[in-house]
């Protein structure tokens, strides 16, 4: 019989063929890397056999399924492992999650480090034994049964919420059998590499009320050079962690007096107006026009914007003269509100109203994270108002203002255009040009690009920026999405050539996202040694001697000031050794000490931060070439325009 291979090409394959057959035909390093398959866009085993005239595509760890299935299979592995070692142990859930899995399960006591290392060694010996994975399903009563006789309490209660007539899939491997809908890889002598990374606390199906699991985290390769990549790209996230770095820098701080609101210390304070600035002098370029609208406004505009009815778990409200009023999660409202201020004809479009929008979202405290997941923080918006005629070449405008951010911060990006979901508003004539128009900026722009179907808001279609930092992970920050909606509820209005009233079309935009989280973001990024227009602290002057040295070190510091560099000097009392160490722990840029040498030549040793050696400068060319640095900035967009 024929078949379909994903690229379009027919295969001729035995009547009886497997997913797995069908990868050997294909060739035999296939068939090695094969972990799961698909048959007509459905993911399924090696083991399934082939319909007829299907579309297969072979799945390896490539691919975000065949990814699944090895990392789920991996969970099965543990749970196996647990099984042999800790009978009475109770198995709950166990998915694959991104770069890896895990088991939440409940045992007599709590487990520690140690047991991992037992767990992992137990492992190891399944997967030698390469015993098979196969799938096999009982009536709904009977796997009920199948589980109240080993006392899994937490498996009959999931197939207890299982309609009454369902068939139940399970995968057996040895002397092991878990509940599971698969798919699964072939067996268990794949998983070539593994690690049990962590433990945490988890409740069973998420609810307080509930037992508390132990959930116990791993991650899985194919290859064993895979894993040591990861485990070492780990080990150097947990060095750059920016709450660490942020804590040695002195950038910020948080407090129980408000979790989830950061508090920014001076240092931390220049890097982030070091930001604004740099984004304001892009923005004005750019053409946008700055405002900013009130952090609290009425329930009355919240019903109007839609979000009262639709978003009030995320936003904090508040009373004022007995009324209600939220306390903004968005800046959108208050940007149609400055539209519709005065009358606004086809010739004041584009309009493009940026705002450094300060927002407040709740979110749950379990979540939050350093600078990376708070409750407050400050978007880049802008909200852009034009003529549909417009569209394009706003859209193109604002890739190429992110692309010149991201550029300048080294950072690779990822773009994904989300399409119509299954809920919206609107004419589907409406967003198919909306989405035509996206893609044609992203043409236009030569940007490559991977299509969300169905994810965009449901008031428009978006592209989503995801940044690549140094250690290979990727964050969503910048954001472009088109809004029909919200001109609607606000009865915004233009009057266009024709004298005619019309609607304008709106995008939302952002570039950093949260400027707190971008911070995170660099921090992590660069591990705290920025680049020098960026650094908070880019000079410190050390001397060797206070009494001596001292007052030429101050009229150095006023030198660097004039020329706009932040530079201190370190006259404590303490031994020079100490002040490069602590310097060195606030990387601090260019550490210079002076003595008599330097004096007397009027020349500096430089040492940057980060590197061994140490470069001598004339002082006079060592300001030069500091001035350079700091001018970067500015001149780096010169370039461009
Ligand atoms: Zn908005």
């Amino acid at each position: 019989m024929k078949v379909v291979l994903k690229d379009g090409s027919p295969l001729e394959v035995g009547d009886d063929a497997s997913v797995y057959d069908v990868a050997e035909q294909i060739g035999a390093g296939l068939a090695r890397a094969a972990l799961a398959g698909e048959v007509n866009g459905q993911a399924v085993d090696l083991r399934t056999k082939v319909p007829a005239d299907s579309e297969i595509a072979i799945l390896t760890f490539d691919d975000e399924y065949g990814q699944d299935a090895f990392h789920h299979s991996s969970s099965h592995l543990l749970a196996q492992a647990v099984k042999r070692l800790y009978p009475d142990a109770k198995l709950a859930i166990g998915p694959a999650i991104d770069q890896g899995f895990y088991y939440d399960i409940e045992f007599a006591r709590p487990l520690s480090d140690s047991d991992l290392e037992k767990i992992e060694a137990e492992m190891q010996k399944i997967v030698k034994a390469d015993l098979p994975i196969e799938k096999f399903t009982l009536p709904r009563a009977e796997a009920i049964d199948f589980y109240k006789k080993q006392g899994e309490i937490y498996k009959v209660e999931l197939i207890e919420d299982l309609p009454a007539d369902a068939e139940i899939s399970f995968y057996k491997q040895g002397e092991f059998t878990d509940l599971c809908a698969g798919p699964h890889i072939k067996s268990t002598g794949q998983i070539k590499a593994f690690k049990l990374t962590s433990l945490a606390g988890a409740y069973w199906r998420g609810d307080e009320h509930n037992t508390m699991l132990t959930r116990i985290y791993g991650t899985s390769f194919p290859k064993k050079k895979q894993l040591e990549e990861h485990l070492a790209r780990l080990e150097e996230a947990k060095k750059r962690d920016h709450r660490k770095i942020g804590r040695e820098m002195g950038l910020f701080m948080t407090h129980d007096a408000g979790p989830g609101f950061p508090f920014f210390l001076p240092n931390g304070m220049v890097l982030k107006n070091s930001l604004i600035e740099y984004w304001r002098e892009l923005h004005d370029r750019e053409g946008y026009k700055e405002i900013e609208s009130p952090i609290i406004l009425s329930r009355k505009l919240w019903e109007e914007s839609g979000h009262w009815d639709h978003y009030k778990d995320n936003m904090y409200t508040t009373v004022i003269d007995e009324e209600d009023y939220a306390i903004k999660p968005m800046n959108c409202p208050g940007a149609m509100l400055v539209f519709s201020n005065r009358l606004r004809s086809y010739r004041d479009l584009p309009l493009r109203l940026a705002e450094l929008g300060r927002v407040h979202r709740p979110e749950l405290s379990g979540a939050l994270h350093g600078l990376m997941r708070v409750r407050a923080f400050t978007q880049d918006d802008a909200h852009i108002f034009m003529l549909p005629e417009q569209m394009i070449d706003e859209i193109t405008g604002v890739i190429r203002l992110i692309d010149e951010v991201y550029t300048k911060f080294g950072f690779k990006y990822q773009v994904e255009l989300s399409t119509r979901p299954q809920e919206f508003l609107g004419e589907i004539a409406d967003w198919d040009r909306a989405e035509e128009n996206l893609k044609e900026a992203l043409a236009a722009m030569d940007l490559d690009y991977k299509i969300n179907a169905g994810d965009g808001a449901f008031y428009g279609p978006k592209i989503d920026f995801q940044v690549e930092d140094s250690l290979g992970r990727t964050w969503q920050c910048g954001t472009i999405q088109l809004d029909f909606q919200m001109p609607i509820r606000f009865d915004t209005e233009y009057t266009g050539r024709d004298g005619e009233k019309h609607r304008p079309i709106v995008i939302h935009r952002v570039v950093y996202g949260s400027i707190e989280r971008f911070i995170g973001i660099l921090i992590e990024h660069y591990a705290g040694n920025f680049p020098l227009w960026l650094a908070p602290q880019q000079v410190v002057l050390i001397p060797v001697n206070k009494e001596a040295h001292g007052p030429a070190c101050y009229q150095m510091q006023a030198e660097l000031d004039s020329i706009g560099a932040r530079a201190s000097v370190d006259d404590r009392d303490e031994s020079l050794g100490k002040k490069i160490r602590d310097a060195q722990m606030q990387k601090i840029s260019c550490q210079l000490v002076i003595g008599d040498r330097e004096l007397e030549g009027r020349t500096v040793t430089v040492r940057r931060y980060g590197e061994k050696e140490k470069i001598p400068y004339g002082w006079d060319e060592f300001k030069a070439w500091l001035q350079e640095q700091i001018s970067q900035r500015l001149d780096d967009q010169a370039g461009k325009r």
